[in-house]
């Protein structure tokens, strides 16, 4: 079987956990990451999806924080403070800045971030080919208020004609300042961004598409957000099923909920899967997990053409993460056996 997967970063990397361990050698599973999360940072370019998955399947993930790797220690993000460099606030691990290091040196080489990461991945054997979506640069944007500071000046990234906002990197929002009200997501560069070598090849050829919990607007929303990634889905001939991020109206680990407003949907496992929509009627899903707390979501699904069940979704163990992934995959072949 080919498995194609849509994937963010933590999310994203518990379920290819789980998904992975219930494959078999005959199958081959690709994961196309999102990459509007990279930032440079002190001159480094940092992809921290796309390593969180590399960690997490190549067994050097800090497990506990879920991104970053193990056995890490700080000393050079200290040094950074010390010299007050506006870097400073992001938490780059000693260990981690190798992974950094090598990439920034084949970017500036002109190597394109796919290949980049397939050199940094063959160290860790994921057992996955992990290919970013796109190697053109795209950047989250987050316009939020901005703080007053009484001069009436426009604040740094402060839109010119919009009073009181002001506009920062994703990371920034989310690990900086916490993630405070949202206006607006933008996702910078990707209407110009072409799907990585190998993209829509691994949606066309694959026989189940995977959505796994990950952000609806920062992790699966910028990779849809790519030119011609939807449109391959849709034409896909795989079934294409997704698992929700949201149990009972929350998020179950980061703030998502901060987020989906932003983008006109409610936070509830039955608003995302309606958000991506059924494949019979113009969206990108055959089937929709929920957790058992979501079980009254499940008709209004599948009054929208969706296949939708419900099961325990909340990937505490490796034991629990791979009934999911296996659910998922039975949704998928349920679906695809029901396809003309
Ligand atoms: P990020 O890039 O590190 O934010 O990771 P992703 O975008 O891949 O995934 C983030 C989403 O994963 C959040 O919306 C969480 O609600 C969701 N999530 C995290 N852990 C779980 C879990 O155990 N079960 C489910 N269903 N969702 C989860
Ligand atoms: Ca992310």
């Amino acid at each position: 079987m080919r498995i194609t997967v849509l994937s963010g970063g933590v999310g994203g990397a518990r379920f290819l956990l789980g998904l992975r361990a219930i494959c078999s050698p005959d199958d081959h599973v690709t994961v196309i990451g999102n990459t509007a999360d990279d930032i440079t940072l002190a001159g480094l370019r940092v992809c921290p999806d796309l390593d969180t998955v590399m960690y997490t399947l190549g067994d050097g993930i800090d497990a506990e924080r879920g991104w970053g790797r193990r056995d890490e220690s700080w000393h050079a993000m200290a040094e950074l403070a010390e010299y007050d460099d506006p870097s400073a606030w992001f938490a780059l691990g000693d260990r981690d800045l190798a992974t950094h290091l090598v990439r920034t040196r084949l970017l500036a080489a002109g190597v394109p971030l796919s290949e980049v990461t397939r050199r940094l991945c063959a160290r860790w054997r994921l057992g996955v080919d992990l290919l970013p979506m796109t190697d053109d640069p795209v950047e989250s944007h987050v316009v939020i208020d901005a703080p007053d500071d009484g001069s009436g000046a426009a604040a740094p990234g402060q839109p010119e004609g919009e009073p009181g906002r002001r506009t920062v990197h994703f990371q920034e929002y989310w690990v900086r300042l916490q993630a405070p009200k949202a206006y607006l997501v933008t996702a910078v560069g990707a209407d110009r961004a072409r799907p990585a070598p190998g993209v829509l090849a691994a949606i066309a050829d694959a026989d189940v598409l995977l959505l796994p919990p990950s952000n609806p607007v920062v992790s699966i929303g910028t990779i849809l957000a790519v030119p011609g990634i939807r449109t391959a889905i849709q034409r896909s001939r795989a079934a294409v099923v997704g698992v929700a991020p949201i149990i009972s109206g929350a998020p179950v680990r980061g703030m998502a909920d901060r987020l989906l407003p932003t983008i006109g949907v409610e936070v509830s496992a039955g608003a995302v899967g309606a958000h991506y929509g059924a494949r019979s009627a113009g969206g990108i899903l055959d089937g929709w997990l929920v957790d058992d707390a979501d079980r009254s979501d499940l008709a209004p699904l599948r009054a929208l053409g969706l296949r939708a069940a419900a099961m325990p979704l909340l990937m505490t163990d490796p034991a629990s993460t791979a009934a999911i992934a296996t659910a998922a995959i039975e949704l998928a072949r349920s679906a695809g056996a029901a396809a003309p």
